[in-house]
C-alpha cells in the first residue's frame, strides 16, 4: 500500500483562514490598497504569446540583483518566501539535524523543516517578545543545521539587531541562518550586505507585503556565491510564473510607490499605537505593517465584533505566548480612522461585558 513518509503522516494541513474575506483586509499583513498602478497597467499589456512561452527567470533575476546591489549569482527569484524556506530545508536538512525557530513566529519554517526528518526546537521569547539571542546561542549544538529568524518577526513585529544575527551566523558556521526580511520596507534595516562575509547567512524578501503582489507569488532568496548554486540546482526553472516576471521590473522601477506606501504605514502604526495607549490596551512595539494587541479573554468576541463592522483582523491567541492577542494589519490613514471608530465602539462593549468599570 502506498503511504507517505511517517513524518508527513504526522503533519497537519495548514489552512490559513482565507474564505469569506470581504471587508477591509487587516488580517494578512498585505498591502491594503494594492500594487502600483504602473504594475497594473503593465499587466493589461500581457499577450497570448507571453503566456504560451515557458517563463524565463534569469533576465528579471539580474534586474532584482541590481536593485539589491548584489551580483546575479547571489539572488534566486522564488515563488514567494514560502518557496525560499522550502528550498533551504530541502538543500540542508536531513534526519538527525536540528532546526531552531523563535516562538512565536511565522509557521512555514516549522512546517517545511518538519517535512524533512529534522528535529525542530522552538526557542520561546519572553513576554516582551524581544529577540531571544542568549537562548538561541545556548540551544546551538553540533547538529544545528538551520536557524530561521523573521526580522521583523510575525506576529510580534519585534526585530533582531544586525550584530545579533551576525553573532549567530558566526557561532553556528555549520548552520544555514535564514533572516526573513518579508517586512523589510517598513523597518528599513537589512543584513543583506553581510551575506558574502558571513557565508552561511541567507536573506529572504517578498513582494507580497509592501509591493502589494501577494497573489502573484514572488519573492527573493539571497545568499553567498558559495551557497546559492545548491539552491538553484533544486529549484524548478519555472518556479516563478510569467505574469509575476512581467510585473516585477515595473514594480521595482516604481520605488516611489513603495516608499510612499511604507511611509503611510509607519504613520498609521503610530496613530493606532497612540489610540491603544489612550484605551490602556497593551500592544508590542512593531517595525512591521501590523501591531500585536493584547485584547484579553474576549479576543474571539472582539474579532467578531470588529468583523461585523466590516474589518477583518487575525486572532493570534493560539500562537505560543500570545494568549488573548489579536494582530492588526496597518493600513492607510483613512483606513486607520475607520478601524479606530470601530475599535472605540467595540472596546467599550468589551469592557462592559468583561465587567470592568472605568
Ligand atoms: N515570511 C514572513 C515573516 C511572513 O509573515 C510571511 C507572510 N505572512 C511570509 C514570509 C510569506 O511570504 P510570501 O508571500 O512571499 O510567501
Amino acid at each position: 500500500m502506498l503511504s507517505p513518509r511517517p513524518r508527513i503522516r504526522q503533519l497537519q494541513e495548514y489552512h490559513p483562514p482565507l474564505s469569506r474575506r470581504t471587508g477591509m483586509r487587516l488580517d494578512f499583513n498585505e498591502n491594503t490598497v494594492g500594487c502600483s498602478p504602473r504594475v497594473l497597467q503593465r499587466l493589461t499589456q500581457i499577450t497570448a504569446e507571453d503566456l504560451a512561452r515557458y517563463p524565463e527567470r534569469e533576465p528579471v533575476e539580474t534586474l532584482a540583483a541590481q536593485h539589491l546591489n548584489l551580483a546575479p549569482e547571489q539572488v534566486l527569484l522564488t515563488n514567494g518566501v514560502d518557496e525560499a524556506i522550502h528550498l533551504l530545508c530541502e538543500a540542508y536538512l536531513e534526519a538527525g539535524d536540528e532546526v531552531l525557530v523563535v516562538a512565536p513566529t511565522f509557521s512555514m519554517y516549522e512546517i517545511y523543516a518538519a517535512a524533512t526528518c529534522a528535529q525542530v526546537t522552538r526557542v520561546q521569547c519572553e513576554s516582551d517578545f524581544a529577540f531571544p539571542l542568549t537562548k538561541i546561542l545556548c540551544r546551538l549544538t553540533p547538529a544545528t543545521r538551520m536557524i530561521a529568524i523573521a526580522s521583523p518577526n510575525n506576529p510580534t513585529g519585534s526585530v533582531a539587531a544586525r550584530e545579533q544575527l551576525l553573532q549567530i551566523a558566526n557561532t553556528a558556521p555549520d548552520a544555514a541562518v535564514l533572516v526573513d526580511e518579508a517586512y523589510y520596507e517598513f523597518h528599513g534595516q537589512t543584513v543583506l550586505p553581510e551575506i558574502d562575509a558571513a557565508g552561511n547567512l541567507f536573506v529572504a524578501r517578498t513582494f507580497s507585503k509592501a509591493y502589494g503582489l501577494a497573489g502573484l507569488r514572488i519573492g527573493m532568496l539571497c545568499g553567498s556565491r558559495q551557497h546559492m548554486p545548491a539552491l538553484r540546482r533544486i529549484s524548478s526553472p519555472y518556479n516563478v510564473n510569467a505574469v509575476a516576471l512581467i510585473a516585477l521590473p515595473t514594480a521595482l522601477a516604481d520605488r516611489e510607490y513603495v516608499d510612499a506606501y511604507a511611509e503611510q504605514i509607519k504613520q498609521g502604526r503610530e496613530r493606532l499605537a497612540c489610540e491603544l495607549r489612550q484605551h490602556g490596551i497593551p500592544y508590542w512595539p512593531s517595525q512591521a505593517n501590523f501591531l500585536l494587541v493584547k485584547v484579553g479573554a474576549m479576543h474571539r468576541e472582539f474579532v467578531a465584533a470588529i468583523r461585523q463592522r466590516g474589518i477583518l483582523l487575525r486572532d493570534r491567541s493560539a500562537d505560543p505566548g500570545c494568549e488573548g492577542c489579536v494582530r492588526i494589519t496597518i493600513g492607510t490613514g483613512a483606513q486607520m480612522e475607520q478601524l479606530i471608530g470601530a475599535l472605540r465602539e467595540v472596546w467599550a462593549e468589551t469592557k462592559r461585558q468583561a465587567g470592568v468599570t472605568t
